[in-house]
């Protein structure tokens, strides 16, 4: 079976299960565990910040995030296909009881002129004030495609003049780092609160990591346990974590690879037409003429390939590490023969 339905389908390799099974372990809620007092250590200076907080998975890390930059009313300010709106339950409003301001960007990634527009008069008692802006690199639902640094140090200043913070969905960010060859320490400047995913392109089983300063972090710790999200000894997990930081941020650039070989075989058929710029791991295309979306993800699972459709028009396939060369090559000879 080779599955391409989302990166979080990868299974543990052998080393990662033998780095979990020798993890030093303690209560995390007392903050006695020190394998995840030193993996949120190591990514919080990976990124030039001060603290990190381990969390079960990037919704809660997200969320804790959103409801530690605002009060009741406020609003968000992010872009229609950001994961925070589409897939996270409405927890924007069940959580933070903010609204949110949705904005048409370029396959998911904002400008500074589309965030300015969007920010309401604080003087103005009819509107809900502007607080946050949310941010997303990749953009999953955009097909993986990635910010320049400059749009965001735009973004940025835009904050600081209109006095918003600045958050990163960064569920895929090290896709981001590899492909644009920019450092981890730039976010860290940028931005006052990252989320990272290490149950995606990093292949851990469980746990994504919320960066930020000291004040915001000890904030989000306390949401964090209000949630649910206090784990004990989650070192087994972090571990995980830590050797998936140390080893599989490089080999990302392998499955963007595999993903523009993917998406050339299928811009050769005559079933498949616009795809999305295919920059990291992910493509998106739509299919037409001969196939559905359902008929093409139906014929593929007869090959034993499984992927999603994600609307009436269009599938995606995402890489990860599970992915081989060689499934890659059979997936390419599948899709010739269809
Ligand atoms: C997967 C994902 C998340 C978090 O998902 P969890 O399944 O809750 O870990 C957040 N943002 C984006 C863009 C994602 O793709």
């Amino acid at each position: 079976m080779i599955d391409f339905r989302s990166d979080t389908v990868t299974q543990p390799t052998e080393s990662m299960l033998q780095a979990m099974l020798s993890a030093k372990v303690g209560d995390d809620v007392f903050g006695e565990d020190p394998t995840i007092n030193q993996l949120e250590q190591m990514a919080a200076e990976m990124f030039g910040l001060e603290a990190g907080l381990f969390c079960p998975s990037g919704t809660m890390s997200n969320q804790i995030a959103i409801k530690a930059h605002t009060q009741p009313g406020d609003e968000v300010i992010c872009d229609e296909l950001s994961h925070i709106y589409q897939y996270e339950g409405g927890g924007i409003a069940v959580n933070s009881a903010c609204s949110v301001r949705l904005l048409h960007g370029n396959n998911g990634c904002l400008t500074a002129d589309m965030v300015k527009d969007a920010i309401n008069n604080p003087n103005d008692v009819h509107k809900p004030i502007s607080r946050l802006v949310s941010l997303e690199n990749t953009v999953n639902k955009g097909g993986g495609c990635c910010y320049e640094l400059t749009d965001i140090e735009q973004i940025k200043s835009v904050c600081i003049t209109n006095n918003l913070s600045l958050h990163l969905d960064g569920a895929r960010l090290f896709n981001a780092l590899v492909y644009k060859q920019q450092k981890a320490s730039n976010y860290g400047e940028l931005f006052d609160s990252i989320s990272i995913c290490l149950s995606k392109g990093l292949g851990t089983p469980v746990g994504s990591v919320l960066l930020g300063n000291k004040a915001f972090i000890k904030k989000g710790r306390r949401i964090r346990k209000v949630m649910g999200g206090g784990m004990r000894q989650a070192g087994i997990l972090a571990a995980a974590g830590i050797y998936a930081l140390e080893n599989n941020i490089n080999r990302l650039a392998n499955d963007h690879l595999h993903a523009t070989q993917i998406a050339e075989a299928l811009a050769a058929t005559d079933f498949v037409g616009n795809i999305l710029p295919v920059e990291t791991n992910i493509v998106i295309a739509t299919i037409k003429g001969r196939f559905t979306p359902a008929s093409f993800v139906e014929a593929m699972a007869k090959h034993t390939i499984k992927l999603f459709s994600v609307s009436s028009t269009q599938i995606r396939l995402v890489v990860h590490l599970n992915i081989s060369k060689q499934m890659v090559d059979d997936t390419i000879n599948v899709i010739k023969s269809l």
